[in-house]
């Protein structure tokens, strides 16, 4: 049988391997520590947890990640089974002593029989002879392999910082404030002329959340991201304000070619527009607001916006150095490079965000790899489960507007707005009685979950031991 060679032995690289040897294939497992160091790791050990040592919550009655979780144990990874022997106090959260589970990733993988690991940089596109590769080289993947890529892809495709705007769900969005509207009504292909959500602000509004901006506590730029450059068309919401009181609003947050349909007479002094953020419609992003505010600081001031009072968001705004792939336009639906389909990209490189997303991506490429060792067809898990949910916005739930430009496509975390919406939401309790304000959220919640689980053990009865079988 074929050898699957994995490039990066980080999140997604070990739970790729543990996954490809699972299913009997042989792997190669390259890894460039401790030859060449990233900025961010500081050990030779495998599944390096580089910043905090938490997967976050646990609980998967009615959290996203921790569903994540959950999906990922019924599917015995290795980064959670270390995880979980390794785990530290952490109340509703699974952290984890992050020696004691790097130095167990390291041995389970360094004492599998079908897994070689060659502490080696791969400094260019892996040979050609190596017919099927997951490269899972992680954020701070290393130069030449980043330079090799992007010679292969385009320009623009492989990114090197992310410049992130805030995300909202669009149900926790106050209608009675903010409309639907495109700028004079103009329809693009595919749009409806009402393609976003405009919040209005008045003068007073407006020159109080300039201040807001300006005074609003900002995150550092660490050492090695201090060259991080800022793009024209993506200059941080705060860096614009600095420029001048007026720079907002003849910016992104210009009045012009709207009405307020709640007070038609009255025109706003400035609009903040929320643009599409997937297909499914359960998320828009605020267009233009890529931020460095930190984000207790983001919560606090973009709630000030009428109409997001009581937003909830998907995601945060930021920007940090990252190496990911314009993955929607690049990927196929099993994560291969359509230039090169023997290239198949696992881990943050894809488009998610976090130790246990890149870690799930890592599971599905190892699963696909493996399945194509063994030449047989393994279905997408349901976009109902989160592992499917997380795969849809990296190979397709994402929508590329007309004026978003070639790079609308940015990171994210799994959450809730990625699933698809509940077909009957609950509305009552057990007892008969109605759900009100958050029982109702927290209901919802519940039922995604219980339905993804469902749909997740479907899958692996109907789609995932057929072809491990075979
Ligand atoms: P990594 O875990 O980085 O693994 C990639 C591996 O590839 C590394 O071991 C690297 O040495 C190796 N490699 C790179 N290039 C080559 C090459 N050419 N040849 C061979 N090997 C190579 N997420 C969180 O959930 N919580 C956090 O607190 C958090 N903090 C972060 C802090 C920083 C500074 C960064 C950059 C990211 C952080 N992340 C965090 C985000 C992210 O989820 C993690 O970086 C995660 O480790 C990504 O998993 P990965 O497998 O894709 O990459």
């Amino acid at each position: 049988r074929a050898t699957i060679h994995i490039v990066g032995a980080g999140l997604a690289g070990s739970e790729a391997a543990w996954q490809v040897a699972d299913q009997g294939v042989r792997v190669v497992l390259h890894e460039m520590r401790p030859h060449r160091m990233t900025a961010a790791h500081r050990t030779d050990g495998l599944a390096e947890l580089v910043c905090s040592n938490s997967f976050r919550s646990d609980d998967a009655s009615n959290n996203a990640v921790g569903l994540l979780h959950a999906e990922m144990r019924r599917l015995g990874s290795l980064v959670m089974r270390c995880a979980d022997a390794n785990q530290v106090p952490a109340g509703g959260a699974l952290a984890v002593d992050r020696d004691g589970f790097s130095a167990a990733v390291t041995e389970a993988l360094d004492n599998h029989p079908l897994i070689e690991i060659d502490r080696a940089e791969i400094d260019g596109l892996p040979p050609a002879d190596w017919s099927n590769v997951i490269v899972a080289t992680g954020p701070l993947t290393s130069a030449p392999l980043a330079a090799a890529i992007r010679a292969l892809t385009d320009e623009s495709a492989l990114a090197f910082f992310d410049a992130i705007a805030p995300i909202v769900h669009r149900d926790s969005i106050d209608m009675s404030k903010a409309w639907f509207q495109s700028r004079y009504d103009k329809a693009g292909p595919g749009g409806s002329g009402a393609d976003y959500i405009n919040c209005p602000l008045t003068e007073v509004q407006y020159h109080a959340f300039v201040d807001a901006l300006l005074e609003g506590e900002k995150v550092d730029f660490k050492d090695w991201e201090a060259d991080t450059p800022y793009f024209d068309g993506c200059l941080p919401v705060e860096v614009m304000a600095e420029r001048g009181r007026e720079t907002l609003r003849y910016g992104p947050m210009k009045p012009v070619g709207l009405t307020n349909p709640h007070y038609p007479t009255v025109k706003p002094y400035a609009v903040i527009q929320l643009r599409q953020d997937n297909k499914l419609g359960t998320l828009y992003n605020i267009v233009g607001f890529q931020t460095k505010l930190k984000h207790g600081a983001q919560t606090r001031i973009f709630r000030t916006i009428p109409g997001l009072e009581g937003a909830e968001f998907a995601r945060l705004g930021g920007l940090h150095r990252n190496t990911f792939l314009n993955s929607p336009k690049l990927l196929d639906v099993r994560l291969r490079l359509r230039a090169e389909p023997r290239l198949r990209f696992a881990g943050q490189m894809t488009g998610c965000e976090g130790y246990v997303e890149s870690a799930a991506i890592g599971l599905l490429a190892g699963l696909y790899a493996a399945a194509d060792a063994r030449s047989c067809t393994l279905e997408a898990p349901p976009q109902t489960t989160a592992l499917g949910a997380l795969l849809g916005h990296i190979t397709g739930g994402h929508i590329e507007t007309i004026d978003a430009g070639p790079r609308s496509f940015q990171p994210m975390n799994i959450n809730f707005g990625l699933f698809p919406p509940l077909a009957d939401p609950p509305t009552r309790k057990p007892d008969g009685t109605r759900l009100r304000g958050n029982e109702k959220t927290i209901a919802k919640k519940q039922a995604i979950c219980a339905r993804a689980l469902s749909d997740l053990d479907r899958w692996i009865a109907d789609a995932l031991r057929p072809a491990a079988a075979a």
